[in-house]
């Protein structure tokens, strides 16, 4: 192998307490990667773990030249450990994958393969898994139902962070800055056309998964705010539905009583009521909407992502990415 300074491809793994199963999940990844006759790095990221895993990772660092390791001070979370990763990499293709074994690293030639193709962006789809609990099966079922009808998204169901990712999707990567991130959404937003990889997933090689329902949740919301801002628009919706709607009823039922009850309607002075509440909700529910817009407009531009990002190869003008 070569130098590692510019290697073919960078592996990125994030690790939170995986010590139990890192040098099977080591062994196994090397076997696949020295028979793809690449030069290659593993940037092993290690999430603040609680167990032996950075001791692990010191030995395996000894015995090999191909693995830098990036120590973060405590628990980030996997999305920034990924982000910590892929800033790291100094490869030509960057693949991320988890430390558990449940990413196939036997599929690794075929990402490396379609990259080769020509693919800029390569993505791991996860057939859906019968030993999955039913909850976090249709769980992501809704979420991704839900999402993309509400956020106007196309997310793929079943995409997962075993990915591999061009340079050149790395460089316009590092230019989003937001902190709450969900690493496979932004590089889904940089647009790039992926070709998608189907795979089984392995059970974990030991340990637990890092991901509570609690944790789960808290990505699916993340995603969404993330990633949408319709529901910063929802307030707005209703309230342009019940303002103009009790506005109509309100004056119709004035109007009915100064003609002398034609409707024989016998409205009550709680019916009123009923309605000049409605009213008030109404104007609420605007004016919260109103705000939501501005908020939408502050939440953008604190995200301060790229305007947008150019396609290098197929652009025919001397120009790249700010
Ligand atoms: N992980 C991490 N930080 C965390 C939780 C998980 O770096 O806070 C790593 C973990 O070591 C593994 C990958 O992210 O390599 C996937 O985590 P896990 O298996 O817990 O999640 P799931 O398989 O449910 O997606
Ligand atoms: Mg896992």
């Amino acid at each position: 192998m070569a130098t590692i300074t510019t290697p073919e491809l960078s592996v990125v793994v994030p690790v939170y307490n995986e010590a139990a199963g890192l040098l099977r999940f080591y062994a196994s990844l090397m076997e696949v990667l020295d028979g793809l006759h690449t030069t290659y790095e593993i940037v092993f990221v290690d999430d603040g773990s609680h167990d032996a895993s950075v001791k692990v990772l010191h030995g395996l660092q000894e015995q090999t030249r191909m693995i830098r390791l990036v120590v973060l001070t405590r628990n980030f979370g996997k999305e920034i450990a990924t982000t910590a990763g892929i800033h790291a990499a100094r490869g030509t293709a960057i693949l991320t994958l988890d430390a558990d074994g449940q990413h196939p690293v036997q599929r690794i030639p075929d990402f490396v393969a379609a990259w080769r193709a020509g693919a800029r962006v390569v993505v791991g789809l996860r057939l859906s898994n019968e030993r999955e609990g039913v909850l976090k099966r249709y769980g992501s079922k809704v979420f991704y139902g839900l999402f993309n009808r509400f956020a106007g998204a196309n997310l793929v169901p079943g995409a997962t962070d075993f990915r591999l990712i061009d340079q050149s999707v790395q460089q316009d990567f590092v230019r989003i800055t937001e902190r709450n991130r969900i690493t496979r959404g932004l590089i889904d937003w940089l647009g790039y056309t992926p070709v998608y990889i189907p795979f089984r997933a392995h059970a974990r090689i030991a340990g637990r998964a890092g991901y509570s329902f609690a944790k789960l949740i808290k990505l699916a919301i993340d995603s969404v705010v993330s990633l949408s801002i319709s529901p910063l628009y929802i307030t707005a919706y209703i309230g342009a539905v019940v303002l103009p709607a009790s506005t109509l009823l309100g004056l119709g039922m004035l109007a009915n009583a100064l003609l002398g009850d034609p409707l024989h309607l016998h409205a009550t002075g709680g019916a009123y009521l009923m309605v000049f509440t409605l009213f008030l909700i109404g104007i609420l529910l605007v004016s919260q909407g109103i705000i939501g817009l501005y908020l939408s407009h502050i939440h953008t531009e604190a995200q301060n992502r790229p305007l947008y990002v150019i396609d290098a190869d197929r652009s025919k003008a001397d120009i790249h990415n700010a």
